[in-house]
């Protein structure tokens, strides 16, 4: 049993529509499901992922208008690592982020960046062999598109507590100090653990709330069942409609999620249109009218060319 690396990344910002400027209009990718905060439905929680918008490749964001801006330290998810197919693509990352104004930092192999909100991003050149999952922007040629993700990097200060969890419970396999892949049959994704900074975590915009992992529909039960046995303590299954969760802190304090990789975010919308209306759970239906006064209105994502904000 293995999990097929990462599911989704959910970050918190206290602005909406800069993330539609930001992840559709600037990187290209394609907001595909508009939907609410599922404990918290005036708020949304908008995902940004490939065409299809498969697992694998979604970003997704909870809302909190105007929420100061947060600060990663130990036990949070500080660096978002997303592929791109070639040293070229990281060129034109390089080009296209540096003409909206967004500083990089170029490696060898490697573009470092953060979003407007202070969310430390990475490009890496994808070696992974995995199916490429990209989004169709009119401006970003698929031979530099981003394909998915590569992994999350969390501080921890104590590595080494999170080592048997990892290992044997989720089955990552150890790939060198304080680095880990889970790897399933379709996909991997990387977890590293970095010596944490001084100044105290703090939840806000531009911080990471929790790394979600790949079950298959049939396996997530067994994942949940592993996961107590190793002495973390995981939710409940909930029922998140387009996926299925269990959620638990791993020992260095990191949240994770790990969420089944049906049904997908067309069961409620066709492929063509996914994102476009608001998408709201059958529980919330009824306070779609009262919603749509509440909720912050949003640019169109695809006319935004991303280099106004
Ligand atoms: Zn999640």
């Amino acid at each position: 049993m293995k999990l097929e690396g990462v599911h989704h990344v959910t970050a918190i910002t206290g602005d909406a529509p800069g993330t539609v400027e930001f992840y559709a209009g600037l990187l290209g990718l394609r907001l595909v499901k508009k939907t609410v905060n599922q404990d918290d439905p005036t708020v949304y929680h908008l995902f940004y992922a490939d065409e299809r918008g498969s697992a694998g490749s979604d970003i997704t964001f909870f809302e909190y208008p105007g929420v100061p801006p947060g600060r990663a330290g130990d036990g949070m998810v500080h660096r978002v690592v997303f592929r791109v197919p070639t040293l070229d693509a990281l060129d034109f990352w390089d080009r296209r982020l540096t003409s909206a104004g967004v500083e990089t930092q170029r490696g060898a192999d490697a573009l470092l960046f953060s979003d407007r909100e202070g969310l430390d991003l990475e490009l890496v050149v994808d070696r992974s062999g995995d199916e490429p999952l990209q989004a169709d922007h009119p401006d970003v040629p698929l031979d530099v598109a981003i394909s998915g993700f590569e992994g999350v990097r969390a501080y921890s200060s104590m590595p080494e507590t999170s080592k048997a969890l990892l290992e044997d419970a989720l089955a990552f396999e150890a790939v060198g100090e304080s680095t880990w892949v889970a790897r399933g049959d379709q996909r991997g994704g990387s977890y590293r653990l970095d010596p944490p900074p001084r100044e105290r975590p703090l939840n806000g915009a531009g911080t990471v709330h929790h790394v979600a992992w790949a079950s298959s529909m049939d396996e997530h039960e067994a994942w949940r069942e592993r996961v107590r046995v190793a002495g973390a303590s995981p939710t409940p299954v909930i029922d998140r409609f387009y996926f299925r969760s269990i959620y638990f802190r791993e020992p260095s304090g990191v949240l994770f999620e790990i969420a089944t990789l049906g049904p997908g975010f067309t069961a409620d919308e066709d492929l063509a249109t996914l994102g476009q209306a608001l998408s709201l759970p059958p529980n919330y239906e009824h306070l779609r009218d009262k919603l749509k006064d509440v909720l912050t209105p949003l640019p169109d994502p695809r006319s935004s060319s991303g280099t106004s904000a």
